[in-house]
């Protein structure tokens, strides 16, 4: 217990990494109202936070199949430092962090390698020698020296040319076979995939061996594969149980628990669906989740985390009104719910965020995945407020002023962030858990359409929240004032344009991999090119001001007509699973950029030193005992990246509390 007085409260800015720290700005965040919660609510917390730090590590055994192996030679390295030449301890240093934030040698984003930006091969080996003198163990597997395991990790770390990509989707490519993915054995091809029942290659929490020139399956459970990490989380989720706030939420909890004890799918849906009917003020993630590092999108990757109901009066008035949005929708009425169960939504604190959301973490999600749930159940969509609002105000003025046209400046510093805040909403409450399946689809639209879907989603989401923007029911509910609302909602296109192009500063080639920037991608060249027929004219243009390039929205009124035009086809293609027809409006505009803007974007992000992505440092939660009674949970922010990283290293097999 450090003296909690005087520690330095870290929160905002904490540390850059990369070469003039363009490449992360590290951001403590506090989780306001945390004391104000019940005693039973923060025991709650406490026993859910530490079921998210056991299975933190989980997505980096997922990401590669040394992704492990090296944070743990890393850490061991870091901690064994004392007096190595501060040349090499930073070197080592600066690498780990990014192995922290990304969950392995591949940027969690692109997921393209990330070779370090100072550690070299000698440095390593010298830290390494240096540490084991030291004393440290340096776990390798039998038999095998400390040389030869950094031989064999050697082009892992360091050749960016030896399994570059984590997860390939590009078209023609054998996506299993190029993608270096620790879900799939790295002998196995589509064809041996194919070769599965359905039940298997429709599978969440699996991974596939290769044994006897076949795909083998290898279940997540306890017992099984991940079974220690597994059994840690079940561990405290069996403590959270009396603590529950409602009788499905603690179902949900128990579901959980028996999801892990047998690796059955059907009780993890059955957790989701106590999870989205549980409005509790507590609430929580564990387990495989969002689909990204699967390159046929289907096997789920391990997120956790604890957060708590900051203010959800407006957000819950859009979810009152989902119905009135959906009657709107631009596409046929085949394709509209007729009923909806009102989605929960939630404006939260995040309190801790682990595997696939933290240290990277997203703004908000809609959950569950599974289409089917959806229909019969709804959704849950959780905005993270103290994530969302995290950030450099001198880095925001810096991208306004060199990224939009003159015209755009004020616009976006006065409306930017609340027409960012109800993009989101839109986008989670009346987006995602919009429409339906044609009548004739007999599977989920997510298997039909394979790798394109979750791209196909996001993008669907993204262009509901720019479609109904403009109506009156927003203004009507008390979303803004009616005479702003045009100035909100064009702040909201031309920032969701022009914020696709600044993204370009972040591709080291032309493609873009990521599915929410695929979405993003495509709806900036659906626009400008005027659609699949190119005859339209959606308003939008790029134009070359002083030798820089901009996004121009010219015609506001087209731009609408446009993203009503997208919103139809994405959804006609998502409710007849039309997976040829996906792949072929990505291919086309939603993968690719234009290389000469991209070179244009990124030297001017160069001058201005802009940090391309954000990480998190979250909240550490101290439980106060009284023989052996949690009595109180105290919430610091004393931690900065590495003493967090560190610290849920150390808790991953640890069931002690205190810890
Ligand atoms: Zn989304």
């Amino acid at each position: 217990m450090g003296n909690v007085m005087t520690a330095k409260r870290m929160v905002g800015e904490l540390e850059r990494l990369g070469k003039n720290g363009e490449d992360f700005i590290v951001l403590g965040v506090d989780a306001p109202g945390f004391d104000e919660l019940s005693h039973k609510q923060k025991v709650l917390a406490y026993y859910l936070y530490r079921a998210a730090i056991a299975g933190h590590t989980l997505i980096d055994q997922q990401n590669h199949r040394h992704a492990m192996e090296i944070r743990g030679l890393l850490e061991s390295i870091y901690l064994n430092s004392e007096g190595m030449e501060p040349r090499v301890k930073g070197a080592v240093h600066d690498y780990l962090k990014y192995v922290w934030i990304n969950h392995g040698p591949y940027d969690h984003d692109s997921h393209v390698k990330t070779p370090p930006n100072y550690l070299t091969y000698e440095m390593l080996r010298q830290a390494a020698e240096f540490a084991q003198a030291r004393g440290a163990q340096l776990k390798s597997a039998a038999g095998e020296t400390l040389e030869s395991e950094l031989e064999r990790l050697r082009p892992t770390i360091f050749d960016p040319g030896f399994e570059p990509v984590m997860t390939n989707q590009n078209k023609g490519d054998d996506i299993i076979a190029t993608s270096s993915v620790n879900l799939y054995d790295r002998q196995l091809t589509q064809k041996d995939i194919a070769a599965l029942p359905a039940v298997w290659q429709q599978r969440l929490n699996v991974r596939f061996g290769f044994e006897n020139g076949k795909a083998v399956p290898q279940l997540y459970k306890i017992g099984g594969l991940y079974g220690d990490d597994l059994d840690t989380i079940r561990h405290f989720m069996t403590l959270a149980l009396p603590y529950a706030e409602s009788e499905t939420q603690r179902r949900g909890i128990q579901s959980l628990i028996d999801y892990y004890g047998t690796g059955d799918e059907a009780k993890f849906r059955q957790y989701s669906i106590d999870w989205l009917r549980s409005d509790t003020i507590i609430d929580y993630l564990n387990g495989f989740i969002e689909s990204y590092l699967d390159p046929r999108g289907v096997i789920g990757q391990f997120e956790g985390n604890v957060s708590f109901v900051s203010d959800s009066t407006l957000i819950g008035r859009l979810a009152d009104n989902a119905l009135y949005f959906e009657n709107r929708m631009p596409w046929p009425d085949a394709y509209k719910l007729e009923k909806i169960n009102r989605p929960v939504a939630n404006v939260v604190n995040v309190i801790v965020e682990t595997g696939d959301s933290g240290p990277a973490s997203p703004a908000a999600y809609n959950l569950p995945n599974y289409n089917d749930l959806r229909r019969d159940y709804g959704s849950k969509n959780i905005i993270l407020l103290n994530i969302e609002e995290a950030r450099s105000d001198r880095i925001r003025e810096a991208t306004i002023s060199e990224f939009y046209l003159a015209e755009y400046r004020d616009l976006v510093r006065k409306y930017g962030d609340r027409a960012r805040q109800w993009e989101v909403y839109m986008h989670e409450v009346i987006g995602h858990g919009s429409g339906k399946p044609a009548a004739s689809l007999k599977v989920d639209p997510a298997v039909a359409i394979g790798r394109a879907y979750s791209s196909l989603e996001e993008c669907r989401a993204d262009l509901v929240a720019l479609f109904h923007a403009q109506d009156p029911k927003l203004a009507e509910i008390g979303a803004f004032r009616q005479e702003e609302q045009p100035d909100i909602v064009r702040a909201m296109y031309i920032s969701y344009l022009q914020g696709q192009m600044n993204r370009y500063r972040m591709y080291e080639d032309d493609y873009v991999r990521e599915a929410h920037q695929r979405g993003q991608q495509l709806v900036l060249g659906f626009l400008l090119e005027g659609g699949e027929a190119g005859n339209q004219d959606y308003g939008v243009r790029v134009i070359r001001q002083d030798g820089n390039f901009f996004v121009q929205l010219a015609d506001f009124g087209k731009a609408r007509s446009g993203i009503g035009a997208l919103l139809t086809r994405l959804q006609t293609i998502k409710s007849r699973g039309d997976a040829a027809a996906a792949t072929r409006i990505f291919d086309r505009f939603g993968t690719r950029v234009n290389p000469e803007w991209r070179a244009n974007i990124r030297a001017r992000a160069a001058r201005l030193k802009l940090p391309n992505k954000s990480a998190f440092v979250f909240p550490r939660l101290e439980p106060v005992m009284a023989e052996n009674e949690i009595t109180d949970v105290r919430l610091h922010v004393d931690e900065d990246l590495t003493a967090q990283q560190l610290r849920m290293s150390r808790l991953r097999f640890n069931k002690k509390v205190p810890e």
